[in-house]
């Protein structure tokens, strides 16, 4: 039996995860929860599982929960109380932007697994996890399907036998327009997405191909990898999940249907394997897998990742928080969806790099920029 604790547990990765533990009580207990501001949402989950510790963003839905035995706790504190809670086996970090780093923090401090959705943390502080995860003794296992299909590609190979890895992108929702079309966009348009259903956020970070540009990061992690083994490629139809190419030029793909369950139970049940009631990939009724290079002039954001990469240091941190600032803009229709591409090409400029920077010091250069007022 593993104790699992869902950071984020409302949320899209959040809820199919609680399906996952749902499908499997012989394997997985629910320990703790935190959810944002959908409670109604935290108490179904607690009279279902009977949770030890759950936590809300505000101190004011405390209350809502008297009936029920279980500790309540809120704000930062309570996401790390939920993370580091004593009975957990495994957080799976599910929140949604730079807000998931400090819990996963302390959680490896306690010495806890982490199943990471959770893209950014690895994005403004790739090196200072990896290296807390190594000192720590701690397993970080990618749900990202990229990233788990990378994973389980390299099941028993040798690092210094990989030539590069290629991470597919299905293009989000405006793959099949041009740049001068992207300019009237609408949120609606933008919300979308033709292969995936996910929370907002992601999804806006796929139309602008961010989300490839954080992945690239979250490569370069999780896999210790130099940029230039590093690969992205357009394939509409997100069956193959990703690639890792050997030095004898062996390819390995994971392929799957496209379905967030598979790669968060794996990253459950690592290194084994259990049942899955998804219906199977049928590869005579998809008939066809198509591929196009990625162009970097067309999807501006993708290279401003890959700058903020070679630059490192504090860079990715400003990539990471102007991003958020800009994509929570463009969702509240105060700016249009190019201005989202342009606010970060212009702050990556004029940043004053601190290189290897302390916690603290990525801490407080995301918190200058997104509290920053920005004018477009
Ligand atoms: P989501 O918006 O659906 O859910 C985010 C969760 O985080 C919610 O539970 C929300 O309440 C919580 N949250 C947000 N801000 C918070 C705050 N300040 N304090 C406390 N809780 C807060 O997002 P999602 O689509 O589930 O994505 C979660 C993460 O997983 C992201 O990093 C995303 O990039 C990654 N991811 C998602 C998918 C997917 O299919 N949805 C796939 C791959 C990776
Ligand atoms: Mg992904």
């Amino acid at each position: 039996m593993k104790n699992i604790a869902i950071l984020g547990a409302s949320g899209s990765i959040g809820q199919q995860a609680i399906d996952v533990i749902a499908h499997h009580p012989e394997h997985f207990k629910l320990v703790g929860l935190t959810v944002g501001k959908r409670v109604d949402e935290a108490i179904d989950i607690v009279e279902r599982f009977n949770p030890e510790i759950v936590s809300v963003q505000h101190e004011k839905d405390i209350a809502r929960f008297a009936a029920y035995d279980v500790k309540v706790v809120h704000g930062a504190e309570g996401l790390k109380a939920v993370a580091t809670s004593s009975h957990n086996d495994l957080v799976l970090n599910a929140l949604v932007g730079s807000v998931g780093l400090p819990p996963t923090i302390a959680a490896i401090e306690q010495g806890i697994d982490i199943a990471l959705a959770n893209k950014e943390t690895l994005v403004v502080a790739g090196e200072l996890v990896m290296g807390y995860a190594k000192k720590y003794g701690v397993n970080i296992l990618p749900v990202d399907s990229e990233h788990a299909a990378i994973f389980q590609c390299l099941n028993g190979e040798s690092k210094r036998q990989v030539k590069k890895i290629t991470i597919t992108a299905s293009g989000g929702s405006f793959r099949d327009l041009t740049r001068d079309q992207l300019e009237t966009v609408t949120v609606a348009d933008a919300l979308n997405h033709p292969n995936w259903s996910m929370g907002q956020k992601i999804t806006i970070d796929s139309a602008t191909m961010m989300n490839k540009g954080f992945e690239v990061i979250e490569a370069k992690w999780l896999f210790d990898l130099n940029i230039d083994q590093i690969e992205t490629i357009l394939h509409k139809e997100s069956i193959i999940h990703s690639m890792v190419e050997f030095v004898d030029t062996s390819v390995m793909a994971q392929l799957g249907t496209p379905d967030m369950r598979m790669p968060i139970q794996y990253a459950f049940t690592y290194p084994n394997r259990i049942e899955h009631d998804a219906p199977s990939l049928d590869l005579s009724e998809v008939m066809q897998l198509n591929f196009k290079k990625m162009d970097l002039d067309r999807y501006r954001c993708l290279k401003y990742a890959y700058d903020a990469l070679k630059i490192g240091g504090t860079m990715p941190v400003v990539l990471n928080a102007v991003n958020e600032v800009a994509v929570a803009k463009f969702l509240n229709q105060e700016i249009g969806f190019l201005d989202i591409e342009r606010l970060i090409e212009r702050e990556m400029k004029a940043h004053q790099v601190i290189e290897h920077p302390t916690l603290e010091q990525i801490l407080d250069i995301d918190q200058q920029y997104k509290s920053k007022e920005y004018e477009v």
